[in-house]
């Protein structure tokens, strides 16, 4: 089947995107202060009230107005946490040193991105106008330059990779009351740059960044789920201005969202140069005009980090398999095809996959196939909580899996189960959705039972049987013994 021929001729308009991607790093503990990353408290134990004022930098040349404009009259409201929020995220203490685990991540990244890997690392303040860092400034470092990624036989340019703290989130803002968690603010983040992506369709780009996320993945060392990546996009057209995309959360709406821009921008008598922000539909909201330059200084707290050529080659050494070669070896060791191999890859379950098919004697495809469209199936369709689902209920379904304890059809009615109920067993589902594997003997008393009827056909006692038997056999195992008894 061939594809429907755009609508839009993306060549034709010129279209330019460059993409600036977030990805927290799953980290112990934060950048500059040893609270840890796990963002799991939920009780804030205190609030602590501010009031900000602008000030300009000791360069003095930020955009003073800007600040002033948004902070005034606000009231900002932190809501603290134990274990994750400490004197440093409130910026009543200097920062410490940068954390070394999260900086070797970084220089990870920067090497499998082919950066250039500066001598000596800078921590600079970037200006943040909406409160939501306690000090008004985001400290982020450069930690590679001038690389580049493979993509499709073509070089696309990376411009930089840094690594920054992470801002806090949001919790709401009402009558000039605004008010954030501050759990996520000083998580590390790395922000890799493109540069400007030309002659390619938002299905590409979309698929540049799903590369990215794929090398920031194989470091196994980064955060997963909803919001722990982030990308800002810019796109422009022929003739137009550039429109920066801020906050898409969802790797698979890129596209979407560079096009309904595109649609946008091409329905404007004019483009002006502004900052939108992404909504989950694709769509996006104007948020400001875009910012002047200028908006970085040197943060004065923290020593400088000298990296010499020992430390690049020990981090060279420690290097992750690449995800080319992780994706040829999915396909002819583990024998899953083509798009599988691609989805498991992207999927968050992609390191206990790995683990589940190297130790668990078990067919590759139906641990892939559960991590990525069971699941999502089981989420959609019947709005099962996969987030209750941890590491220990796949490793032991697996384990029963493998040792032939239940048959595969079991498999959705089990998670479905523990999703429900997470403090239970594979064992305790088993026992109470009766999915016990029937004996060859039984099967063929329900075939015989079966088959007894007047008038039925082949196909009918299929159905049949299955019904009888649903999650206790293999449907396979239906057929042949059918089959085999004759007896239709
Ligand atoms: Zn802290």
């Amino acid at each position: 089947v061939r594809d429907l021929p755009e609508q839009i001729n993306y060549k034709k308009l010129k279209l330019k995107c460059g993409l600036e991607i977030h990805q927290q790093l799953d980290t112990k503990h934060k950048l500059f202060c040893n609270c840890s990353t796990a963002m799991q408290e939920r009780e804030p134990i205190t609030i602590v009230k501010r009031k900000q004022h602008p000030m300009a930098s000791e360069l003095g040349e930020i955009d003073v107005a800007a600040q002033y404009e948004y902070l005034r009259d606000r009231t900002f409201n932190y809501q603290v946490f134990p274990n994750e929020v400490c004197l440093v995220c409130l910026d009543e203490e200097p920062p410490h040193e940068v954390n070394k685990e999260a900086l070797d991540i970084a220089l990870q990244i920067a090497l499998l991105l082919n950066c250039q890997i500066p001598n000596e690392i800078h921590v600079m303040r970037k200006t943040v106008i909406d409160g939501s860092n306690t000090s008004g400034f985001q400290r982020t470092m450069v930690v590679g330059l001038n690389g580049f990624l493979k993509y499709k036989g073509k070089k696309i340019e990376i411009t930089h990779v840094n690594l920054e703290e992470d801002a806090a989130a949001i919790v709401k803002e009402e009558n000039g009351n605004v008010t954030y968690r501050l759990n996520r603010l000083g998580v590390p983040l790395i922000e890799v740059g493109t540069g400007l992506l030309i002659g390619y369709t938002p299905e590409d780009i979309q698929d540049i960044a799903f590369t990215i996320g794929l090398i920031f993945r194989s470091t196994s060392k980064v955060k997963h789920g909803l919001g722990t990546v982030r990308q800002d996009v810019n796109v422009s057209i022929k003739d137009g201005e550039r429109v920066e995309i801020k906050g898409v959360q969802d790797l698979g709406i890129l596209a979407k969202v560079i096009k309904l821009e595109v649609e946008r921008q091409l329905s404007l008598p004019k483009v002006v140069k502004e900052t939108r922000s992404a909504n989950e539909d694709g769509t996006t909201n104007f948020t400001r005009p875009l910012p002047g330059a200028a908006r970085m200084y040197p943060e004065t707290d923290i020593k400088p980090v000298f990296i010499d050529k020992k430390y690049v080659d020990g981090i060279r050494k420690t290097l992750p398999e690449p995800w080319t070669k992780k994706l040829s070896r999915f396909k002819s060791k583990l024998r899953l095809p083509d798009q599988l191999a691609k989805q498991i890859l992207r999927s968050d379950y992609l390191e206990l996959f790995e683990k589940i098919a190297e130790t668990k004697k078990v067919e590759p495809t139906i641990v892939a196939n559960t991590f990525t469209s069971l699941l999502k199936d089981l989420e959609r369709r019947e709005n099962v909580k996969i987030e209750n689902l941890a590491e220990k209920h796949f490793l032991e379904l697996f384990d029963y899996l493998a040792k032939k304890k239940i048959v595969k059809e079991a498999v959705p009615d089990i998670l479905k189960y523990l999703a429900s109920k997470p403090q239970e067993t594979v064992a305790d589902a088993i026992g109470e959705l009766g999915l016990k594997p029937i004996s060859l003997e039984e099967l063929k008393n329900i075939i015989n039972d079966v088959t007894a009827q007047p008038g039925i056909t082949f196909d009918k006692a299929v159905g049949l049987v299955m019904s009888k038997v649903r999650g206790r056999v293999d449907a396979q195992m239906v057929i042949k013994t059918l089959k085999r008894l004759r007896r239709i």
